[in-house]
């Protein structure tokens, strides 16, 4: 009994993705915050593949999801490739589950087959529309249709088994619906306003109403957190709720996720016109997060915060503290504009944090341009001098161009400004050092000295040396650059300067 109890107590949420094309970060967010509310709960995180829409289904989605949640950290508990007591976990694979509960209800009376063809619907509606009226198939009309409530019961049991038909709800006439969303709080609606739903389409399949709801209660979910366009069905899922007598699960419905610029919802045209990704993972030819160089619990920490406030100051959290401090209270009602170089910001800080040493292990891809003759030491030395400028790890590559690339041409305008002190001069200092083998970190001493007597501005000096080895007067500090190429290849670039 009590173990009874702790189950119906325990926290199970469910990401429930159509497999319809890539997951789009509205969608990724979504899952996030189911997760980080399962885990603050110690309750479960479960993937349901909502997949009854034949003509809308893209071949690698489903896949898409799997790898992109799992690159973002978030593991199902119980999902379609790692199995589970409530499975299946496809809706396409549970047509028989639905089959025996839209059944229930038509014993109850509450649901009804109805005969009507497309082509006979689809003349009333147009003759609604020409007098600028929408057509509802409801109460105050259903009777004047071919349905099982207006045919006899052997006329109704031919045609089920002759014509095509779909199952609709009975929507009671008069009934005030009130159902509470964990943003937004009580919403009322007057079931006059909700048309008979169709919940088994002509094809066998059931329609995302009536599965969704089906399942939620089958798979024992607790609280359903979902996107903001769902909340209008709210009122709808309740009454699917109530004609099977049970009780319906929490909901939370969250903001959208606004354009930068402008009013609307981010779409892929923004990410394609502003430059920024909106996948995960790379869809097609478009790049994802994880292309540009985000480490995925950078992703993480900004999506949380896209729509949900921890109530401080604080901006940057690891997925642990995120889990102790997620607080769906703390969801925002309005929309959440999305901010690519806040993104980037994150994703910097996290690059700050996180060892040399583990981002090598983990995005060796991104080193992938340095010499392959390079040891581990050299590739971690280079990553570690440059990783303060970086934003993303794609920006790697022109960062660190500098040690793997000699300078082709000088800085005219800095070349311009030295060249009163003689720049050939001082470097061929350099090659001295170079040529008699003094350590690197000798060099800032030796040149000071050599420099005693001709009184030179020191400035003068580091921007020449700069200037041979990089050509122009960017790149981290120049004794470290000139230590890590080696003094082979910083003799070359010496050399190279004095008889440009
Ligand atoms: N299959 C729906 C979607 O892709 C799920 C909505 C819900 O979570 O109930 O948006």
């Amino acid at each position: 009994m009590l173990s009874l109890i702790k189950k119906r107590m325990s926290v199970r949420v469910r990401f429930a993705p159509s497999p319809t094309g890539a997951l789009h970060i509205g969608g990724l967010r979504t899952a996030l915050y189911n997760y980080l509310f399962a885990k603050s709960k110690g309750g479960k995180f479960i993937l349901r593949i909502e997949d009854t829409d034949q003509n809308r289904k893209v071949e690698k989605a489903e896949a898409y999801i799997v790898e992109a949640l799992n690159w973002s950290g978030l593991v199902p508990d119980e999902g379609p490739s790692v199995g589970g007591e409530y499975g299946p976990y496809r809706q396409s694979e549970r047509k028989n589950i639905y089959r025996d509960h839209i059944e229930m209800l038509i014993e109850k009376g509450k649901a009804y087959y109805a005969f009507d063809t497309a082509e006979e619907l689809s003349i009333i509606r147009t003759h609604y529309e020409e007098q600028k009226k929408t057509f509802k198939y409801g109460a105050h009309n259903r009777m004047q249709f071919n349905n099982s409530l207006t045919q006899k019961k052997e006329k109704t049991q031919e045609l089920i088994e002759t014509i095509p038909y779909v199952i609709r709800l009975k929507v009671e006439e008069g009934k005030t619906i009130k159902v509470e969303d964990g943003v937004r709080g009580f919403i009322e609606t007057q079931s006059g306003e909700i048309d008979d739903k169709i919940l088994l389409k002509a094809d066998g399949m059931p329609t995302y109403h009536f599965a969704n709801v089906v399942d939620d209660h089958l798979m024992e979910i607790s609280h359903v957190i979902r996107g903001e366009e769902w909340l209008p069905s709210l009122p709808l899922h309740q009454m699917i709720y109530d004609a099977f007598e049970w009780t319906a699960p929490k909901f939370m419905h969250l903001p959208l996720i606004l354009k930068p610029q402008g009013k609307g919802k981010l779409s892929k045209r923004d990410g394609e016109k502003m430059g920024f990704p909106v996948y995960p993972l790379q869809w097609e030819n478009f790049e994802g997060f994880k292309e540009r160089g985000f480490l995925p619990e950078a992703l993480m920490n900004y999506l949380a915060l896209l729509g949900w406030n921890p109530g401080t100051e604080e901006e940057i959290f690891k997925k642990e503290d995120l889990i102790k401090i997620f607080n769906p209270e703390k969801i925002q009602k309005g929309g959440a504009k999305f901010d690519f170089e806040k993104a980037k910001w994150v994703n910097h800080k996290f690059l700050e944090i996180t060892a040399p040493k583990i981002i090598l292990e983990r995005f060796p891809e991104f080193l992938d341009y340095l010499p392959y003759d390079w040891s581990e030491k050299k590739r971690s030395d280079v990553y570690a001098l440059l990783r303060d400028r970086l934003f993303l790890l794609n920006e790697f590559k022109v960062e660190s161009e500098l040690f793997w690339k000699d300078p082709k041409e000088y800085d005219s305008k800095v070349l311009d400004k030295i060249l009163k002190h003689n720049p050939k001069k001082i470097i061929s200092q350099f090659v001295r050092f170079a040529q008699e083998d003094i350590p690197v970190n000798e060099w800032k001493e030796r040149i000071q000295k050599w420099n005693e007597n001709e009184g030179l501005p020191f400035g003068a000096i580091m921007q020449s040396l700069r200037l041979a080895i990089v050509g122009n007067l960017s790149g981290p500090d120049i004794f470290n650059i000139c230590e890590i190429i080696g003094n082979e290849i910083t003799l070359v670039r010496l050399e190279n300067f004095i008889i440009h």
